[in-house]
């Protein structure tokens, strides 16, 4: 049958469904230049204004991977697994779950993004280690699973097409935020990494993409229905994210901080989601019979120093320096000590601004151009339902050589994110849901 994308977005703007055969000729057609963006635009609008059913999502994802290479994991033991986080403030769980993960005898093969916005990413954080390197090719990247049973790489140029172009339009066009355009999005990358099975770590609170929980586990369903209408295993929790996880927030801050993990020395928060997501992880890929079993697995190679050694094997195999401890990691010049100017409890730490501020002091992009600083960023000394004393440090911040008014205007900044009461808050659950 003939189509033209005319039909297509009168379709949809009246309501109607597409069939997998008309998405997919959407996505070959404006991949490859023949349909422009102003049709596209038109369509996106429309699909965001009446929404896209399941089947609709999925062939849009499975549309969208097939636009470009995906990585092919032949020749490794399988399942292998991957995970996604849609993006936090402090969050550098990948670099202790994959080790960590690994080191229990389950492959992980995980491509990983950079920080934009507000967000950090993985890419930057492992970066900040003298010498390691996240571009390797698709070989590189199954021969590093396959001799140690671990990578952690760059998604290439070549890797879904199709979603980097839909992606930029989306941008400039409203309409980022559709469940099912982000839910695809995202997916269609994780298909593209050919893992077997897949847990998708989804932030809510202040700092996430999603803010409202609710929202949070919508998506969190509609991407594990996704991953399993692609035959993949699939598992999600929901995870707190309207503080920062963690204490540290910043590439080289966060990198130590999980070598401190990795050696049974991490906070609380972040220790234990790394557990719960590794546990989760063990059980998809076979490794446990059940979730908690996972957790007391992953709890043994922490405590054993297996997690660390592989982490130490997966920075050496990229470049990095071999038995790699957290030593050489770059210093940022002026370090800051915020303090509070009440008594109390520490009701809230503001995830979204401390991300902001972080990236306003180098540790973050504004725009995908932009340079980082790897040492810069800064510790969150007091969490929420801490006492805290007039006086006492409520974080440290760590950043380069400015003028005073600069440093002064950050150190107010810092001050603002955390809210200081009489009475401690109702604690928030770390895990708000697990799908
Ligand atoms: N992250 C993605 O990769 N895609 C989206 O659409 C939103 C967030």
């Amino acid at each position: 049958m003939m189509m033209n994308a005319n039909d297509l977005i009168a379709k949809k703007r009246d309501g109607g469904t597409h069939d997998d055969a008309e998405i997919a000729w959407l996505i070959d057609a404006y991949a490859a230049g023949r349909m422009p963006d102003y049709q596209m635009a038109a369509w996106l609008m429309a699909a965001y204004l009446r929404g896209l059913d399941e089947a609709e999502t999925l062939a849009l994802t499975m549309s969208m991977t097939a636009s470009g290479q995906t990585i092919d994991l032949a020749g490794l033991p399988r399942p292998v697994v991957d995970k996604h986080s849609t993006g936090g403030v402090g969050d550098k769980t990948t670099l202790v779950l994959a080790p960590l993960v690994a080191a229990c005898g389950l492959p992980v093969a995980k491509m990983s993004g950079r920080g934009l916005g507000h967000t950090g990413g993985t890419l930057d954080k492992l970066e900040s280690i003298a010498g390691v390197r996240v571009d390797l090719s698709p070989e590189q990247f199954r021969a590093q699973v396959a001799r140690i049973g671990v990578a952690v790489v760059a998604q290439s140029a070549e890797v879904v097409p199709a979603d980097r172009l839909l992606y930029a339009l989306r941008d400039v066009t409203a309409t980022v935020d559709a469940l099912p355009l982000i839910a695809s999005s995202i997916m269609c990358k994780k298909l593209a990494a050919g893992a077997d099975a897949i847990v998708l770590d989804v932030k809510t609170g202040g700092g996430a993409f999603m803010r409202e929980t609710g929202a949070a586990i919508e998506l969190a369903r509609a991407m594990v229905e996704i991953g399993r209408g692609a035959g993949r295993r699939m598992a999600a929790l929901v995870t707190d994210m309207d503080s920062p996880l963690g204490h540290a927030i910043g590439n080289a801050l966060e990198v130590r901080e999980a070598v401190d993990t990795l050696r049974g020395d991490g906070p609380d928060d972040f220790m234990t989601l790394c557990l719960e997501l590794a546990g989760r992880m063990l059980l998809l890929g076979d490794k446990a019979a059940t979730a908690a079993e996972g957790v007391t697995r992953a709890r043994r190679a922490l405590d054993d120093g297996a997690a660390l050694r592989v982490f130490q094997q997966l920075i050496a195999a990229q470049g990095g320096p071999s038995d790699f401890d957290g030593a050489g990691l770059p210093e940022a010049p002026v370090q800051v000590a915020v303090t509070a100017l009440a008594d109390g409890y520490v009701r809230r730490v503001d995830a979204l601004a401390l991300g902001v501020l972080a990236r306003d002091l180098g540790a973050g992009r504004a725009t995908k151009s932009d340079a980082i600083d790897p040492a810069v960023g800064l510790i969150v000394h007091r969490k929420a339902g801490d006492r805290v004393r007039w006086g006492e440090a409520l974080a440290t911040l760590h950043a380069g050589r400015r003028d005073a008014p600069t440093i002064a205007s950050w150190e107010a900044r810092c001050r603002d994110a955390f809210a200081i009461g009489a009475a401690a808050p109702e604690p928030r659950p770390l895990i708000h849901a697990v799908l």
